[in-house]
């Protein structure tokens, strides 16, 4: 489907709305029927009309269906974060003696999930370093229910490949999924290399605007069913009308914005690999990526997100350089149009650190919708104190 048919007029019957260019909020909590039979027959299967907006409501319907289409998916449910995106699917697909599989080093609560809140119920997990297949190989029991990806994730921007992964779990009879908030679907499309289930963090670039939290899954209609029917419906981690509009709004500049911060990534970092100071850039086209074939094969590019290494990498270097920054924000998150700086340390007990430990001398950087220029004077001038 076009890109531009799905951003701008897919699922947008205006005639519905008194022809208003902009699709309505519709603030509603209930439907109503006139009879009996109709209100009978909403209540047997929410799925399929609007009831109760734990559920379904139009403007959420809109975006749905844009959703679905940028994946290339049948369906998509939206949720009030990209977490429940997660772990919603993964509780309602999996079952008392179920093991998963996972990549190593996810989303930050993503390994809550598998480490604490599913061996509760008596889901068990291993973590596999994702790009080694044989990991996966070797990791798979006659109880595997479900393989977890994220490729890339978004610390070290390891990837993992996805067509061989799907047609291993398939196999094996075994349920895919992925964390895709890094790419979005303008730069990688999961679906298409036969992964099952996709999730995504809306709060990241769908949204663009860091102003609305929010997540989004996409798959077929009859896993999404499932899904929506018990879980979905029982957590209730249901989106507002409000914030489906803002993503709404969101998404139409989606492309462009993408365009724009993946661009000025790449002058950033070429001007950072040159710098002295700067030991390492990790993104997954860099010529260090050991899997950059990989990643250049599954992903159209890259987005504004990645990490750099100083060549002084003690404490007191990562911690002057990151407060010296004058325009990039020190924030959590990413995907809006600001730049930001979280230096890995930050999430670190300060006794704990270790200058030997590559995961703790990260430092990653979000760029946003600035110039180049803008922001390159700005860590020029954080590393020039160092
Ligand atoms: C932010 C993020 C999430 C969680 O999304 P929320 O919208 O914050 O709940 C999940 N995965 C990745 C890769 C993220 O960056």
């Amino acid at each position: 489907m076009d890109l531009s048919y799905i951003l701008n007029e897919l699922g947008e019957e205006r005639a519905n709305y008194f022809n208003a260019v902009a699709p309505p909020i519709v603030q509603t909590s209930n439907f109503c029927f006139n009879t009996v039979a109709d209100f009978r027959n909403a209540l047997a299967n929410e799925y399929q009309g609007n009831l109760y907006s734990r559920g379904l409501n139009p403007t959420i319907d809109i975006l749905r269906k844009k959703l679905a289409a940028l994946d290339g998916a049948e369906d998509a449910l939206v949720f009030a974060s990209g977490i429940a995106a997660v772990s919603i699917p993964v509780m309602a697909l999996l079952q008392h003696g179920d093991e998963v599989i996972c990549v190593e080093n996810p989303y930050s609560w993503t390994i809550k999930l598998f480490k604490d809140l599913l061996p509760k119920f008596g889901i068990s997990c291993t973590f596999v370093d994702g790009t080694d297949i044989n990991q996966f190989k070797d990791a798979i029991t006659t109880r595997t229910r479900l393989i977890y990806l994220e490729s890339p994730n978004t610390f070290s921007f390891d990837v993992q490949d996805l067509t061989a992964i799907a047609q291993l779990a398939k196999a094996h009879g075994i349920l895919t999924m992925i964390d895709n908030s890094y790419c979005s679907p303008i730069y990688q499309q999961p679906i298409a290399h036969g992964i099952d289930l996709v999730a995504q963090s809306a709060t990241k670039y769908l949204g663009g605007h860091s102003d609305v939290v929010a997540g989004v899954l996409t798959g077929s209609k009859a896993l999404l069913e499932q899904i929506f029917n018990n879980e979905y419906m029982n957590i209730g981690a249901c989106l507002a009308p409000q914030n489906a509009w803002l993503l709404l709004r969101g998404l139409r500049t989606l492309p462009i914005r993408l365009e724009k911060t993946s661009a000025t990534a790449e002058q950033v970092i070429y001007y950072l690999e040159q710098h002295p100071k700067v030991a390492q850039v990790l993104y997954p086209f860099s010529k260090a990526n050991k899997d950059l074939a990989l990643a250049k094969k599954q992903m159209k590019k890259c987005g504004g997100l990645f990490s750099i290494v100083l060549k002084e990498a003690s404490l007191e270097s990562i911690e002057k350089f990151c407060n010296s920054l004058q325009h990039f924000l020190m924030a959590v998150s990413w995907g809006g149009y600001e730049s930001l700086v979280f230096p890995a340390c930050a999430g670190i007990n300060k006794n704990d650190f270790d200058q030997n430990n590559k995961r703790h001398i990260l430092i990653r950087l979000y760029i946003g919708l600035e110039d180049a220029s803008y922001l390159i004077k700005d860590l020029e001038q954080a590393l020039a104190l160092l």
